[in-house]
């Protein structure tokens, strides 16, 4: 049954300041970016919140710049914003891979990185690239701002350590060296959540660790830092890979079957360390 507007209420903040202040002493309230995950749980019925702060006017969370040696990227960035930022395609092409493939163009167009992150999905599309990306999510709340490492910032399915009178302002990512890779599988090309989503870094020479994050294999994004372990080791494919299976843990779903992503998880990594080593 499609949710009722007639008794929820739009907070309309003219500044962050002002913002956090409302979390702050007008709460509990929801967070309200691109819209484009709350409009699907209004419209199957399941959207519980009744008192929304709309962050869309916030411009100056939509920021993409680069302080010192790390890109910051606004939580208001849209998925459109990374694709076209000449900043993100050349410190993080995997990010802007990532954000290629999420939805359509119109949801690509509304839907900002924040919500991606904030609304917790396993199967997020950005979330593998800033746990590769070793990300730092930037929180702030009228009180402090504090900063919480992109692995950590999950605590269990749709969990996280984000209080609510903080809102996400934005990630910061240090340079990244070595080769980046990114892919998706999902039922078609576009308009599909993933079965297994997978990003990786590879060392170019002698610069960069190995780094492999996954999506849609667990409850919360997966760093899988042993089979990492193993490449940089020099175990071969097969060892990596069976690293890889204990890492993960997928589940039987709509979208897929758990056999089906560990295969496609496992094929996925062979396919990013071959690429890696390609000339
Ligand atoms: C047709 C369709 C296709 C889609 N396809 C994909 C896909 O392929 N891949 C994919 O990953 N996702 C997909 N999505 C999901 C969605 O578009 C993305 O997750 C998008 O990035 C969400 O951003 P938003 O700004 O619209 O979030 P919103 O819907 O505004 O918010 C989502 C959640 O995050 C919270 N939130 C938002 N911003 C903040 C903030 N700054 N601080 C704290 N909390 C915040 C909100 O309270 C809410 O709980 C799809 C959605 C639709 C409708």
């Amino acid at each position: 049954m499609i949710g009722s507007l007639s008794h929820r209420t739009l907070l309309q903040p003219r500044s962050l300041t002002d913002a956090l202040k409302m979390l702050r002493d007008e709460g509990p309230l929801v967070p309200l970016a691109g819209c484009t995950d709350l409009y699907v749980s209004l419209n199957f019925g399941t959207l519980k919140g009744t008192r929304f702060l709309n962050l869309w006017g916030l411009a100056g969370l939509k920021d993409i710049s680069v302080r010192g040696d790390v890109l910051s990227i606004g939580a208001l960035a849209t998925h459109t914003d990374l694709i076209r930022s000449p900043l993100v395609q050349k410190r993080i092409p995997m990010l802007a891979a990532a954000a290629r493939e999420v939805g359509g163009v119109q949801i690509q167009n509304r839907g900002t990185l924040g919500g991606n992150v904030a609304n917790a999905s396993p199967a997020g599309d950005t979330l593998p690239v800033l746990a590769a990306a070793d990300a730092v999510v930037v929180l702030r709340s009228a009180a402090e701002t504090r900063r919480v490492p992109f692995t950590t910032f999950y605590t269990g399915y749709r969990q996280s350590v984000r209080r609510l009178d903080e809102l996400i302002v934005g990630f910061e990512i240090p340079a990244i060296h070595g080769r980046q890779w990114f892919r998706k599988v999902g039922t078609r090309a576009a308009q599909a959540i993933s079965k297994v989503v997978i990003a990786g870094v590879a060392p170019a020479g002698r610069a960069g660790s190995v780094r492999v994050a996954l999506g849609s294999v667990a409850p919360t994004v997966v760093r899988a830092t042993r089979t990492e372990a193993a490449l940089a080791g020099g175990a071969t494919i097969g060892d990596a890979q069976r690293t890889l299976l204990e890492e993960i843990a997928p589940i039987d779903d709509i979208r897929s079957t758990s056999e089906y992503r560990r295969r496609v998880a496992a094929n996925l990594l062979a396919r990013f360390w071959a690429d890696a080593h390609r000339k």
